[in-house]
């Protein structure tokens, strides 16, 4: 139901968030129109692209902010096609949390007021959101699904 419908080849191999994230190019260091997707890490034989806006949002917090969950474990993985393809682009990290049940739920980003609302793709427009959040949340507003998160989470302690 969730709208990731991806499947990911996972490369050998897990990082902390921190071995990821404490090395994300500083933008005041580079001119604006500088494309920091052109900066790249070698992690264990592959080139990683370093300015993606997704690490920045995770930078900002590794949590979902709707639930409790909260991104541990970062993997090298690349998008498979349809059909089983070989796939035509590169690695990149994706984050992910371990669940109650011990499954994983891959993290991504959210925006807080909806583009078609007028919001911006602009990093103080995102929130870190688990992709059980981002499913359930459907068409809901941020607001909207923030409160129903909240009173769920009421009733689950009483
Ligand atoms: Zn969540």
């Amino acid at each position: 139901m969730s709208g990731f419908k991806n499947n990911y080849e996972r490369k050998e191999g897990s990082y902390k968030p921190s071995e990821v994230l404490n090395f994300l190019p500083n933008p005041q260091d580079y001119p604006r129109w500088f494309n920091l997707n052109r900066i790249k890490k070698d992690y264990d034989g592959d080139l990683m692209k370093m300015g993606s806006q997704r690490y920045y949002v995770f930078r900002k917090s590794l949590q979902c902010h709707f639930c409790d969950l909260v991104g541990s474990v970062m993997y090298k993985e690349r998008v498979i096609g349809k059909k089983g393809q070989a796939p035509n682009c590169g690695y990149h990290f994706n984050l992910y949390a371990i669940d109650e049940n011990g499954n994983e739920v891959l993290m991504t980003k959210d925006h807080v007021l909806a583009k078609s609302c007028g919001g911006t793709d602009t990093l103080d427009n995102y929130v870190t959101c688990c992709t059980k959040c981002n499913g359930d949340k459907g068409s809901m507003d941020y607001e909207e699904f923030k409160e129903l998160k909240a009173k769920e989470k009421q009733e689950s302690l009483k």
